[in-house]
């Protein structure tokens, strides 16, 4: 029989088979795997009613709360095509997205209506559950007040999850998933302990790549997903706590910022029935591997991946004690290799190389037609990387972050996690400037640890002593914090472009 397409599908298979658990735990209280359903069953007839068909394409920015879920499931049983839209976006970004991808439909935030007021007038808008009386735009609740809740025909086809990249090159891009690729961290279930009845603390935004894939995953488990709204280091913790929660999905930021608090305060909550931390979307660094097994025990998971390919390769608990940092290796059911330059296969230990993906989960390709490199059959992650003896992976970077200063590549990466294992440094990023001499010169952006004052010679010193000296930063600037996007990501260009506020000359 034909399903709902796997995300709504397994949602109301759950409620069918009568499990009696609650969905989605927010801030407005508990909901069900049955009352999900049904509330996603009114929604497809407001929507139907209002002109929203198996052809349209709705847009939804929100951040972790049940109006989100309820727009993915009822996207997914109109059979219409969903993109999941990016807290951080402006207007700008928001409207050239919803131009591109031909949204008709949007619902949003109350907080984001700034950002959604130069849409064309004729695109269709709710709110997201939480109603603003200053705002002349239906709420998802009141649409679907008063309407049946029984079950809704399944439509012919489902125009599939529209996943967009962080953009921290540029504007983001649409990378179409199809009807399986939501749940396509399923592949590494036979390593991790993820089971029904679990009970998952959603911290990572689940528009992006890392959390709607965990957030698929644990509805097809029937498990209970906490959505914590608005990530904060404390909250995450007490939701743990509360919730007696097994599963945390966060992105590295999010853990460094947990981490901060100190192992003190930490203590201080009963995190005992956490299993799994997952932690995606950027690199971990060594140092808070060292920290989180310090703080919660052996259950960080790092799971590497892309918007365009998904997870793969883990990164088990046992994998980063051996290697704290490492992005793990691939799931049977995916094949990476790195080749270089000239295209050719890397096994040796130690050499850096371009990552290259083989999974059935892939994207075909962008919404605007464009593609990422591929060779035979193989699909470009954008990244470098190596492997070390024992066949982990480790990424070091993405390709066009590295820095060639006076003809030496430097991933910025592994200067970066070096001086991350100070104690006084706090955050950092290593960029290339421009320079007449060496082609690119290294300035790294500190920001001290509370309390610190790391002098920039020091920083200089701790890098010579470890690394080659052409890694060595030229210059060091000290910021409060550094610029990243909504999932974390560190906006190196804005650093390229941002104006020293020190004298690199009295530095050298
Ligand atoms: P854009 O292409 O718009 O600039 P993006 O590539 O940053 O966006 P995402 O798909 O969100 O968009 O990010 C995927 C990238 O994030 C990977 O290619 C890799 O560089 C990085 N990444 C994700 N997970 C990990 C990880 N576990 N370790 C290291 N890097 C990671």
């Amino acid at each position: 029989t034909r399903k709902y397409g796997p995300f709504a599908g397994a949602v109301h298979a759950h409620a069918v088979r009568g499990l009696d658990a609650v969905a989605i735990s927010d801030e407005h209280g508990d909901v069900t795997y049955a009352e999900l359903d049904a509330l996603s069953n009114a929604l497809v007839r407001a929507w139907s009613a209002a002109g929203v068909t198996a052809e349209s394409v709705v847009g939804v920015m929100a951040r972790n709360h049940r109006g989100l879920v309820l727009t993915m499931l009822a996207a997914a049983k109109l059979g219409s095509r969903l993109v999941l839209m990016n807290t951080g976006f402006a207007s700008r970004q928001l409207v050239d997205v919803a131009t591109r991808e031909s949204i008709s439909t949007l619902v949003f935030d109350s907080e984001f209506a700034d950002a959604t007021a130069t849409l064309p007038g004729n695109v269709r808008r709710y709110l997201s559950w939480q109603d603003d009386p200053a705002l002349d735009v239906p709420t998802l609740d009141a649409a679907i007040e008063g309407l049946d809740r029984s079950a809704v025909p399944v439509p012919e086809d489902f125009g599939g999850f529209v996943l967009l990249t962080s953009g921290t090159t540029g504007t983001p891009k649409g990378a179409p998933r199809g009807r399986t690729s939501p749940i396509a961290s399923a592949q590494f279930l036979d390593r991790v302990p993820l089971r029904e009845g679990q009970t998952m603390v959603m911290a990572a935004p689940a528009f992006h790549g890392t959390g709607v894939s965990q957030l698929a995953l644990a509805l097809a488990l029937g498990q209970t997903v906490v959505m914590v709204r608005r990530f904060s280091p404390i909250d995450a913790l007490r939701a743990i706590e509360d919730h007696r929660a097994n599963v945390l999905v966060v992105v590295p930021t999010m853990l460094q910022r947990i981490l901060e608090l100190g192992a003190a305060t930490i203590a201080e909550f009963d995190t005992s029935s956490l299993k799994i931390i997952f932690s995606a979307g950027s690199a971990l660094s060594p140092d808070v591997c060292r920290r989180t097994q310090e703080s919660f025990g052996p259950v960080l998971h790092n799971l590497y991946g892309s918007t365009e390919c998904a997870v793969v390769t883990v990164a088990m608990p046992e994998d980063i004690q051996h290697a704290p940092g490492t992005a793990g290796r691939a799931p049977v059911t995916c094949h990476v290799e790195l080749f270089d330059n000239d295209g050719r296969r890397i096994t040796a230990p130690g050499e850096v190389g371009r990552i290259f993906v083989k999974s059935g989960l892939s994207f075909a390709g962008y919404t605007d037609g464009h593609d990422k490199e591929r060779i035979g059959g193989l699909l470009s992650t954008g990244d470098v990387g190596h492997w070390d003896e024992r066949g982990y992976l480790f990424v070091d970077g993405r390709d066009d972050d590295m820095i060639i200063s006076g003809g030496e590549n430097v991933y910025p990466l592994e200067v970066e996690n070096l001086l991350a294992e100070r104690d006084d440094v706090f955050d950092v990023a290593v960029v290339g400037i421009p320079d007449p001499d060496f082609g690119h010169r290294l300035r790294a952006f500190v920001v001290s640890a509370p309390g610190a004052t790391p002098a920039p010679g020091e920083i200089k010193a701790f890098v010579k002593s470890n690394l080659a000296r052409y890694k060595v930063p030229r210059e060091v600037v000290f910021l409060d914090e550094l610029p990243r996007n909504a999932t974390g990501k560190l906006l190196r260009r804005a650093l390229e472009e941002m104006d020293p506020i020190s004298s690199p000359d009295e530095q050298d």
